[in-house]
């Protein structure tokens, strides 16, 4: 089994004893080199050198020990096997060395070369396999670690027991003794939960379940959910779970959705427009001809009926148009707190009057954004008005603030009005969408055309009772730029 001579290195005060193993040595079935250390701190560098394939330690090494000796070994990782020789009777120092790692242990004056030759074999092999399990632990262990995916490990009651780096990102916690997580508490969805305790209960699994994360952060993160049931070598089952985070993904289809709704109904209203148009003009020049004409003046309030409906029409299609035009841009640098406040002086009347405090939060470095500030300004106008009206109460607040991300730079307005409900979301951008007695429902929508003109997105949160949150971001790097 053994072609290139085993290096043998022999850690033994006593000259004897060594000479002694050397001779039995030269007798077994294999070749061996043998290399003798007598003193600790010369073993020691000897073994640092790693050039040796087993150890044979005397237990006794003046005022040490060949377990002092094994404990320093492993503290510059060596993977050396160690055999100890010991006295006969010493059963307590056998057990305490095989306890401490050593593979084998030889009594003096009991030793044959039989038993010597088979103690060497088995270190060497022994040592071999422990190399082997290290190397692909080594690399279970990377693939686990480098993974983009949160990947972690539950036990049969679906509690974490362990988790890589990618997973405490992703849900902002780690897993401690004090901080008992299961995967049902990963996902906010009570019926998740549900779906999820079931697969615990029956050792199932679970392909790509889209979830919304219960994360520590301010953001909500989506990812797709994989669970595999196992079972170990007790007849115990666990679970090996996958976390793919598509956060970034979903935002980024909301967005394309968003900009291709906005676009099918910007083509749908200007054609609907052109074409009524047209015949509203014949109307309103009938109804002028037909007003000269008219000699009986009861009819006259019917002819006014149908001159303000056509006029209301008509303004209607005007704001329609207005809300969804594409105009000439003039796009400058400008500093945030320049839309922030040419807007906020337009409803300084309206914040006044209902007693809102305003807070503007900006950073210490003034941030520029590439804009066409009087666009700009009206759609932060709409977005001011609206928080101004969703707040009922009398204390009333306004936050404005601006931040760099890695994504850009984010302007943010957060009132503590009424909320939306989480169903009407989805309608806020479209147009004639309102929940106001007097609203136009076309706010929003400009404000999504202008905002999509400077390439930059919309994301809003709210909850009802609480308060909005719009946040902008103008996308790194050309169209927001830094000072
Ligand atoms: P309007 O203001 O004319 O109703 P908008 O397009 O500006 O139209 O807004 C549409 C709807 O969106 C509003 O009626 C309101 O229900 C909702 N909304 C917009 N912003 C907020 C906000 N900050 N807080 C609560 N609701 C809001
Ligand atoms: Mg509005």
């Amino acid at each position: 089994m053994v072609q290139q001579p085993v290096r043998i290195l022999i850690v033994d005060d006593d000259e004897d004893d060594y000479l002694i193993l050397k001779d039995m040595l030269e007798t077994i079935s294999y070749p061996v080199t043998t290399t003798w250390s007598y003193t600790y701190n010369h073993a020691l560098e000897l073994i640092r050198s790693g050039k040796f394939d087993v150890i044979i330690v005397d237990f006794r090494l003046g005022r040490k020990t060949g377990l002092d000796l094994m404990a320093d070994a492993a503290r510059f990782h060596s993977d050396t096997p160690f055999i100890f020789l010991t006295g006969a009777g010493n059963a307590k120092i056998d057990a305490l060395a095989l306890k401490a790692g050593a593979t084998d242990y030889l009594v003096k004056g009991e030793m044959t070369e039989e038993k010597l030759d088979r103690s060497i074999r088995y270190a060497i092999e022994r040592s071999r396999v422990i190399a082997a399990l290290r190397l692909s632990e080594t690399k279970y262990r990377n693939v686990f670690e480098n993974s983009k995916d949160a990947i972690f490990i539950a036990d049969h009651t679906g509690k974490i027991l362990q988790v890589n780096s990618v997973f405490e990102e992703l849900l902002g916690v780690g897993i401690n003794e004090n901080n008992p997580l299961r995967i049902t508490d990963l996902v906010t969805s009570e019926q998740q939960k549900a779906i999820l305790d079931t697969i615990i209960d029956n050792c199932g699994e679970i392909k790509d379940l889209e979830t919304e994360l219960l994360y520590s952060g301010e953001d909500i993160r989506i990812a797709l959910l994989s669970i595999s049931c196992s079972t170990n070598e007790s007849g115990e089952s666990f679970f090996q779970c996958f976390l793919h985070d598509i956060t970034e993904l979903k935002k980024s289809e909301r967005h394309l959705f968003q900009a291709e709704k906005l676009a099918a109904v910007g083509r749908l209203v200007r054609t609907l427009a052109h074409e009524v148009r047209n015949p509203l003009n014949n109307i309103n020049m009938s109804i002028d001809q037909m007003e000269e004409y008219l000699t009986d003046d009861s009819l006259y309030t019917y002819v006014e009926i149908v001159k303000r409906n056509s006029g209301y029409i008509n303004s209607l299609i005007t704001e329609l148009l207005h809300s969804l035009r594409h105009t000439e841009m003039n796009i400058q640098k400008w500093p945030v707190h320049d839309i922030f406040y040419l807007s906020l002086a337009k409803v300084k009347d309206r914040l006044d009057l209902k007693k809102i405090q305003v807070k503007v939060n900006l950073p210490q470095e003034d941030l520029h954004v590439m804009i066409d500030l009087e666009k700009m300004n009206s759609a932060f106008l709409n977005l001011l008005t609206n928080a101004i009206e969703a707040i009922e109460h009398t204390d009333g607040m306004i936050w404005l603030s601006s931040e760099k991300s890695k994504d850009g730079i984010v302007l943010k307005i957060q009132d503590n009005g009424m909320g939306i409900p989480a169903e009407s979301l989805g309608r806020l951008f479209e147009p004639y969408y309102t929940t106001k007695r007097n609203g136009m429902g076309l706010g929003m929508v400009a404000t999504l055309n202008i905002l999509q003109s400077h390439n930059a997105t919309i994301e809003v949160k709210s909850e009802v009772g609480k308060g909005t949150t719009f946040s902008i971001l103008f996308p790194w790097p050309a169209e927001a730029i830094l000072n």
